[in-house]
């Protein structure tokens, strides 16, 4: 079967695990994994933020991030297909006692334009407008990426409007790599960013929150209080560093796959697809004449895998685990089913 649900799908190689086994570890709740407290270092660094949490998933470093950047009846900006609208549980309600406002941005991306009228607290029967989410790469907008002109009006807009800024990077690495933006950029952007390793990177389990040392330190204790604080997780943080250290270079490859596959899509009468929106690992197309559950059955019986993103759209998520055998097999059956 090749699997195209999810760059998560990836499993951890021979290399990454024995590269684990050799990690030296401790008890992270008293902070004293090395593994874990370098790792931290090292990201945080990379992108000129001061400080990192090594956390469980990217739904909680999202979450943490909204946490420390809001007080209870504050209200957030996000565009409407943003994860943390729609794949959260929820959760910025229920944890940080804040109300989402979406906003419909171009393909998961807002700008200054989208939000203008949306930025509220002037009368005290009002939301206070505190925070703008920025998703980057877009999920459920397709991959694709924001230049850095357009994050630099978005920080201006944010700055003059007293909004802080939460980058949701779950796919920054596809970022960097399409855009050639340095990393320290998305820090001077933003008050908190989350990184995913457990995404195209490959590693099992992981992200990170960056941010500042006070932010970083109200966070380690929401942290706990959520039941994420974790004990010899140097064994986890050793196989994400792996992962960015090994994995990260071989992005490109999935991007150009990727588009490879898009290619082939829009080449099929049965098939619709925006190739304008194929940036990076994701591709997303529509399906004539049947449900996308119809069509994806028949892929399945073909050894494909994709997932449903709508009644008749269709998502292939690319990964360092789909070489480019894979792909051929996957252009074909694409092929025989739908031309
Ligand atoms: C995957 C993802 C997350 C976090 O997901 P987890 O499964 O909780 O790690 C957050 N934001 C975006 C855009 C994502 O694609």
């Amino acid at each position: 079967m090749i699997d195209l649900r999810s760059d998560t799908v990836t499993k951890p190689t021979p290399e990454m695990l024995d590269f684990m086994t050799k990690a030296e570890v401790g008890d992270d709740v008293f902070a004293e994994d090395p593994t874990v407290t370098a790792f931290e270092q090292k990201v945080s660094a990379m992108f000129g933020m001061e400080a990192g949490l090594f956390v469980p998933s990217g739904t909680m470093s999202n979450q943490l991030g909204i946490k420390v950047l809001t007080n209870p009846g504050d209200e957030i900006l996000i565009d409407q297909n943003g994860h943390i609208f729609n794949y959260e549980t929820g959760g910025a309600g229920f944890l940080s006692g804040v109300q989402i406002s979406t906003i419909q941005g171009k393909k998961g991306k807002l700008s200054p334009e989208d939000i203008k009228n949306s930025v509220r607290g002037g009368f005290d029967w009002e939301p206070k407008t505190s925070v703008l989410c920025l998703e980057n790469t877009t999920n459920k907008g397709g991959g694709v990426c924001y230049s850095k002109d357009e994050l630099s009006s978005l920080k201006s807009f944010a700055d003059q409007n007293n909004l802080k800024v939460h980058f949701d990077g779950a796919r920054i690495w596809n970022a960097i790599v399409h855009t050639g933006i340095e990393p320290t950029f998305f820090g001077e952007i933003a008050d908190t960013i989350s990184v995913c390793f457990s995404k195209g990177l490959g590693a099992p389990v992981g992200s990170m929150l960056l941010s500042n040392k006070e932010n970083i330190a109200k966070a380690r204790r929401f942290r706990k209080m959520w039941g994420g604080g974790m004990r010899q997780v140097g064994l986890l943080a050793a196989a994400a560093d792996f992962a960015l250290d090994n994995n990260f270079s071989k992005l490109k490859k999935d991007h150009e796959r990727a588009n490879q596959l898009a290619e082939a899509v829009d080449g099929c009468s049965n098939l619709s697809i925006d190739l304008n929106s194929v940036e990076t690992n994701i591709v997303i197309f529509d399906v004539r004449n049947e449900s996308a559950v119809e069509a994806l059955t028949r892929l399945e019986e073909k050894g494909v895998r994709m997932v449903p993103f709508g009644p008749n759209t269709i998502r292939a998520t690319f990964h360092y685990q789909i070489g480019d055998a894979e792909l051929q097999k996957v252009v074909e059956s694409v092929k025989e089913l739908f031309d």
